[in-house]
């Protein structure tokens, strides 16, 4: 297809002479082989430009092209084509919202898997589950599933503009996560397209070695074509509760207490977050605390001797069959015991999709104040319960005891819930925390404040490994081979053997930096 093959080549050379853009530098490698790709797939040259971009902002690397398979065969010819070339690699990208270049490629092949068919589709396999694409984001399983059936899956991340692939290659975590599991750990088959070009369909049962790798596998093992996920009924209302600690131990007493409950006296969702002391900070202050618009946060309700950081406890429950007056009853009777600050009450009861939603919310604010669009230098931790008491001291009291710019989450999670088959690399005790540190930058701050959040985000990582925390990055990116050993830990060896079965030339996710590209294995004679 001459045509098609003269329209890359353009936009392969329009991007590299960019002003712009770094001159990609594996230009001849793609050049002798991508010919072989259906370049009607391929993106424009400004769609090209967007795939060396991310939600991070900071790292800035082309790729040869960008192309949007619509198939599974799509992603097998890119992988195929890849696999003869001598330096080609093939990088998915859900919808780009890394912030370290990890779903990048450099002179390489962008998959943009958003167009990645066929339509969700409803299973009955013992359950109910969901065949969804890749692609879809979780906002497009939630609405599909509830409109349509009625019905939606039980893990959630906090944020729902996020693909299905996108959060299965990390973890996925959210405030279902210490009842249900994070979102790996409800998925009941994969369709993965290895590193060698094979389709495979993986289960607990089928190809099982493959479906755990793929599982927070960072997309090293195979591009995620297709997930299955569990369904149950959705409920149709949430009471959304959030009460307010003047102290952290009594905080994180309460979390783990009800995330340890039985799953009959537990509530449906638990989250939490750090905040500044604060009246004036809009941000990270009193005012990030209230769930309705107008609600009063009355400071005299503050003991005066109150430290520079307060902690907020985020709990959902499901009307289900209780009606609102059940839910009253249940609330006040699971709350009675916890130790938060009588009259730092917030609850509202909302719709279970609006409830899921939330932060779209907040995410249409920071797209009108500018921050949506600066960079995102954004740390997330799992760090033991043993040293999270320390870790409170040292990072939210001193370090960031003027906030960062936007949500400080700080909640338990239990290990028990995490399959240990799966990739990802989780803390050694039973209880860790996720510590999500998202920082936003107004436009008025620029390079001075970014330099300042990424040299604390170094700070924080270098105080976790002087003082011995039991701690992993989650959403990691590293460097060097020796980095990413430490983070695998006793399971690198078995990350590093399994990246050798299933993508031995290492074509796959080049933008996580674990593996480097290596020579097509020779022809036969
Ligand atoms: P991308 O960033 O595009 O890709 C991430 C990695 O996965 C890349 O290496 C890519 O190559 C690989 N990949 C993508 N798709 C596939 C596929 N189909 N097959 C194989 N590999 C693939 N995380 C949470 O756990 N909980 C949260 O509550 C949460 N909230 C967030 C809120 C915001 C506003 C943002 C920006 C991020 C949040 N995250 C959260 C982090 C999120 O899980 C990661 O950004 C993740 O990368 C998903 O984003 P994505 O779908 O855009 O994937």
């Amino acid at each position: 297809m001459p045509t098609t093959m003269i329209a890359y080549v353009e936009q392969q050379r329009r991007l590299v002479s960019d002003g712009d853009a770094e001159p990609s530098d594996g230009g001849d490698a793609g050049q002798e082989n991508i010919g072989a790709l259906d370049v009607a797939a391929a993106a424009a040259a400004g769609d090209i430009a967007l795939a060396a971009r991310d939600f991070g902002g900071m790292v800035f690397i082309p790729p040869a092209t960008l192309l949007r398979p619509s198939t599974t065969d799509d992603v097998v010819r890119a992988v195929c084509v890849a696999r003869r070339s001598s330096r080609l690699t093939v990088a998915a990208r859900g919808n780009g919202h890394s912030v370290g270049g990890q779903a990048m490629a450099r002179g390489g092949v962008v998959l943009d898997m958003r167009d990645l068919g066929p339509p969700m589709e409803l299973v009955r396999c013992g359950g109910v589950a969901a065949d969804v694409p890749a692609g879809a984001l979780w906002e497009e399983v939630l609405e599909w599933g509830v409109r349509n059936h009625g019905m939606a899956p039980t893990s959630w991340t906090d944020y729902l503009g996020l693909t299905v692939g996108g959060t299965l290659s990390n973890g996925g975590i959210g405030g279902q996560a210490f009842r249900h599991g994070p979102q790996v750990a409800n998925v009941a088959e994969l369709e993965v397209v290895t590193g060698d070009g094979e389709r495979r369909v993986c289960s607990p049962s089928l190809c099982s070695d493959l479906f755990f790798a793929a599982l927070g596998g960072l997309g090293q093992f195979g591009v995620i074509t297709r997930a299955r996920i569990p369904l149950v009924p959705a409920p149709k209302m949430v009471r959304w509760i959030r009460v307010v600690y003047k102290g952290f131990e009594e905080y994180a007493g309460d979390a783990e207490w009800l995330v340890t409950r039985a799953d009959s006296e537990a509530f449906d969702y638990v989250e939490g977050f750090a905040f500044v002391n604060d009246v004036s900070d809009p941000v990270n202050g009193w005012g990030s605390v209230a769930i309705l618009p107008g609600s009063v946060f009355d400071p005299a309700k503050i003991p005066a001797e109150s430290e520079p950081v307060l902690y907020c406890l985020e709990l959902a429950l499901h009307h289900n069959h209780r009606g609102a007056a059940g839910v009253d009853e249940r609330a006040k009777e699971m709350m009675w015991p916890l130790r938060y600050m009588r009259g730092l009450v917030f609850a509202a009861d909302v719709s279970y999709v609006d409830f899921l939603s939330r932060v779209g919310r907040s995410e249409e604010e920071a797209r009108a104040n500018g921050t949506w669009a600066t960079p995102h230098p954004w740390l997330n931790i799992l760090v033991s319960s043993s040293d999270i008491a320390d870790f409170d001291r040292t990072v939210f009291k001193r370090i960031l005891r003027r906030g960062v710019g936007g949500p400080m989450l700080v909640y338990p999670l239990l290990r028990s819930k995490w399959d240990p088959r799966m990739s990802v690399a989780v803390p050694e005790s039973e209880v860790f925390y996720l510590v999500a540190l998202l920082r936003f930058i107004a436009p008025r701050e620029g390079d001075a404040a970014l330099e300042e959040a990424v040299a604390q985000n170094r700070e924080i990582i270098g105080c976790c490994r002087s003082k011995g925390y039991d701690f992993k990055v989650y959403i990691p990116r590293y460097e060097s081979e020796a980095d990413w050993a430490r983070h695998f830990g006793r399971d690198w060896a078995r990350f590093v053997e399994r990246k050798r079965r299933y993508d031995p030339i290492a074509i796959l996710a080049p933008g996580q930096t674990i593996f480097a590209r290596a020579e097509p294995p020779a022809a036969a004679p």
